[in-house]
């Protein structure tokens, strides 16, 4: 279907659907999927594995110190149609979806040098194009030539209660999950990602920006093939 295996860079606000109109569009364009928000929570993990996490203050030198020692991959897994992720080998995927993982993850993901290293290992791993990759500095950093840009947002208190769905979902019995502290964290995130000195989230000036607070997941697949029919991209 597609005319050449291209780059389509996905970056937005968190919960905002990125990671599942990605993985549907990779599918229907015959890419691979790349989901960079996993390497940052991996490394978080890591750092918290280590103790190099104490109050939400990071031990840098020790991080910094043990970064090449994190190797992070993906393996599909058909039957649940998902990526795993696996930190040194270990499936972590579970893990680094915890509220845990997420309070400390964009603290981690304001680090410089882990930004470069996690930059370097995207870069590489799209060499050969063929890839959606989502995150939030894909079509600014990681590839301004991507073929398309897009950004992704929906408003705060629906990207909340997605989240809060997702993990209500997964674990019915707990009833430690608030929608507030869901809703805390998505806007914590929000400012912490887009006022970071490092490669801050913001739209790309070649981005097409989608609002799906109010579209199903069909209504936005539709959108998009249609910007890549206008684009020749298909
Ligand atoms: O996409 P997801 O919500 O899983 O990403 C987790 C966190 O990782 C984000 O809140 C953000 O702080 C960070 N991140 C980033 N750059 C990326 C992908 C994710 O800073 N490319």
């Amino acid at each position: 279907m597609q005319l050449k295996k291209g780059v389509i860079a996905i970056d937005g606000h968190s919960s905002c659907g990125k990671s599942t109109v990605a993985k549907d569009l990779a599918k229907e364009l015959g890419y691979v999927y790349i989901d960079t928000g996993a390497m940052y929570r991996a490394v978080t993990l890591f750092a918290m594995q280590n103790g190099f996490i104490q109050d939400g203050e990071i031990l840098l030198d020790e991080l910094q110190n043990k970064l090449n020692d994190i190797k992070i991959t993906f393996r599909y897994q058909p039957e649940e149609k998902l990526n795993e992720t696996f930190l040194n080998g270990v499936s972590v995927e579970d893990e680094i979806r915890g509220l845990e993982v997420s309070n400390n993850v964009s603290t981690v993901s304001t680090i410089a040098f882990v930004r470069h290293r996690m930059v370097e290992l995207q870069q590489e791993m799209g060499r050969e194009g063929g890839i959606v990759m989502d995150g939030r500095d894909i079509g600014t950093v990681v590839f301004p030539d991507a073929d398309l840009k897009l950004f992704m947002t929906a408003s705060p208190e629906i990207r909340a209660q997605r989240r809060f769905d997702e993990l209500k979902a997964k674990n019915p019995t707990d009833n430690s999950l608030s929608f507030d502290s869901i809703l805390e964290n998505v806007k914590h995130r929000d400012f912490v990602d887009s006022t970071r000195e490092e490669s801050p989230l913001k739209m790309a000036d070649d981005a097409v920006l989608l609002d799906n607070s109010h579209m199903n997941k069909q209504e936005q697949m539709d959108w998009i093939m249609a910007v890549l029919h206008e684009r020749n991209l298909v």
